[in-house]
């Protein structure tokens, strides 16, 4: 196989995605005088985490927003978490609460999540959110499947029909990106590590979706050729230079760009739709808290 790949790039699609969400949030502020507020909530200093913080208050702040940054120490008590939600809830200039994942062990992660006011849960991780999408009722939709599917319309125009395999079935990525491409009406198989011939599985999907946290492990020869692949893991290897690390996704995306149709790059991919997913959400979330109508909801 000799030809390569349209490479998907996320990049440049999460910048014009944040330029539009800038442009709602300008009409909001002139049009109603509302300025979309996002609270984000860190306990604890994991890097990572740190980093992914930083980011996504950095954009909020671009695209106009109002951003309220909570630091907790890593010793708060799981009640002190619960108040900090409790009172942003409560909270009109706050539109959208993202609670930055992992919390220390001592803090219940899924009662906190299910503290989250439904209307501000811009991370889309509550249980009835997750409920709404699976229903089919409006509500909000965890960013990086979001992300995902935005770009697979943007490739592929109508999805109607397509046979999709999405590899992992996490609450926040896999399940709610079956139930996303449900909606669009394509053939949904989900699989997981009890899947049996997954090779064979994935070679016979128009859409892949990979979100296994498992480097480079979907092959060239997985994909069937010409088929859209969204590559959403995000794995820090060994670089070949002593001492280095490097990113890669889920996909050995050297063999997979020369087979599929369309690629998401790791990095540069699912990564930047996901926070501008996020801003996205929070400005749908704002315009829905005050009864403001728009176009894209
Ligand atoms: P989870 O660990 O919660 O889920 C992984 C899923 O993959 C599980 O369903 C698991 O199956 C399945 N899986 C793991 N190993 C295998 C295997 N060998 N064969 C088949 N299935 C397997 O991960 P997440 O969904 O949270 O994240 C997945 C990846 O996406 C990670 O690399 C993460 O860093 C990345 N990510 C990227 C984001 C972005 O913005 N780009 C956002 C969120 C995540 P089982 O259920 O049977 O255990």
């Amino acid at each position: 196989m000799s030809e390569t790949a349209r490479i998907i790039d996320g990049k440049a699609f999460a910048a014009r995605l944040r330029k539009d969400v800038a442009a709602g949030v300008a009409a909001l502020k002139e049009g109603s005088g509302i300025t979309p507020g996002l609270a984000v909530v860190l306990v604890g200093e994991n890097p990572a985490s740190e980093v992914y913080v930083r980011n996504k208050s950095k954009h909020a702040h671009e695209v106009g927003m109002a951003v309220f940054d909570h630091r907790m120490p890593a010793s708060a008590e799981h009640d002190e978490v619960l108040a900090m939600v409790q009172s942003l809830n409560a909270d009109p200039a706050v539109n959208g609460i993202l609670v930055q994942l992992p919390l220390p062990d001592q803090v219940g992660e899924r009662a906190v999540l299910a503290a989250v006011e439904p209307a501000k849960d811009v991370d889309g991780f509550h249980v009835i959110n997750a409920g709404r999408l699976m229903t089919g009722e409006t509500g909000m939709v965890p960013c990086t499947p979001l992300g995902c599917l935005m770009m697979l319309k943007d490739t592929l125009g109508e999805l109607k029909g397509r046979r999709a395999l999405v590899l992992g079935r996490s609450n926040i990525v896999g399940k709610p990106m079956a139930m996303l491409l449900l909606r669009e009406h394509c053939t949904v198989t989900v699989a997981h590590s009890r899947t049996q011939d997954l090779a064979g599985e994935c070679r016979r999907a128009d859409i892949l979706v990979v979100a296994a946290g498992r480097p480079e492990m979907v092959r060239g020869d997985w994909i069937k050729p010409g088929a859209a692949v969204i590559d959403v893991g995000i794995n820090r290897i060994p670089a070949a230079e002593e001492g280095k690390t490097r990113l890669v996704g889920d996909v050995c995306f050297a063999e997979a760009a020369e087979v599929a149709g369309a690629i998401t790059p790791v990095p540069g991919g699912v990564g930047p739709m996901t926070i501008a997913c996020l801003l996205a959400n929070t400005l749908t979330a704002a315009r829905r808290q005050h009864r403001i109508e728009a176009a894209a909801d």
